[in-house]
């Protein structure tokens, strides 16, 4: 199926509730300027380099996610223009955004990404550090960052129950912190997970925004 095709079909499968974040990371700006003329605006991408050559080239009104991992001497290439970084797992990091945005006079969305796989490759915060960062007396200077939600990737594999349990536990933490930190703010309000294998999954579990990249672009090269 065309990449077009693609994009309808997957748009009109998914409740209103749910944003789909096309991650178009190793694929060409061609592939994303046919997704855009489907009518998509949201794209993630997990490197800076490569987010940034793209952005470069690419119509103004594309939604850039970032969605890999961050090095904090790469925030400040992509603040100007970000519209949400999904992987923030330490204060560090948090505060070098808000600090690179406050030069820049924007506000920049986030979402506190979560360690919720078996897999001790994929990065994330535990609850307990997410609760110590939320509890620092700091986060109140925090004027150029807003804290949106949570985002977490599952493990990888076949056994559907492991992966709808660890999707329970992200929304679980989400309540938590919506409970604890957030009851009053309206605007955290985004859980960020499922991918091409297992976003129904993840819709079920109640994600708001999923991030599916090969069903729309085809198998990645690497
Ligand atoms: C690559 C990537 C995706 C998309 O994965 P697909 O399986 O191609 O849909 C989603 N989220 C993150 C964090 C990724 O790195």
């Amino acid at each position: 199926m065309s990449i077009k095709t693609e994009i309808r079909q997957l748009k009109a499968s998914l409740p209103d509730s749910v944003t789909l974040v096309a991650v178009s990371k190793f694929h060409p700006a061609e592939n994303i300027k046919e997704a855009y003329e489907a009518g998509q605006r949201i794209f993630g991408e997990s490197r800076v380099q490569e987010l940034r050559a793209k952005e470069e080239i690419l119509p103004k009104d594309i939604e850039w996610h970032f969605i890999g991992t961050l090095q904090r001497n790469k925030v400040k290439y992509i603040v100007p223009f970000i519209s949400m970084i999904h992987s923030i797992d330490n204060a560090k990091l948090l505060s070098e955004v808000n600090q690179e945005a406050a030069k820049q006079n924007r506000i920049v969305d986030v979402l506190l990404q979560f360690h919720i796989a078996s897999e001790e490759t994929k990065h994330g915060l535990t609850i307990e550090e997410c609760t110590d960062i939320l509890n620092n007396d700091g986060i109140r200077f925090l004027t150029n960052v807003r804290i949106r939600g949570v985002m977490g990737m599952a493990t990888f594999t076949n056994d559907e129950a492991v992966v709808r349990k660890e999707f329970q536990t992200l929304k679980g933490y989400f309540d938590t912190l919506k409970n604890n930190y957030f009851k009053e703010i309206s605007s955290f309000n985004e859980i960020s997970m499922g991918m091409s294998d297992d976003y129904p999954i993840a819709i079920e579990e109640g994600s708001t925004m999923i991030r599916v990249g090969s069903k729309i672009f085809g198998a990645r090269t690497i």
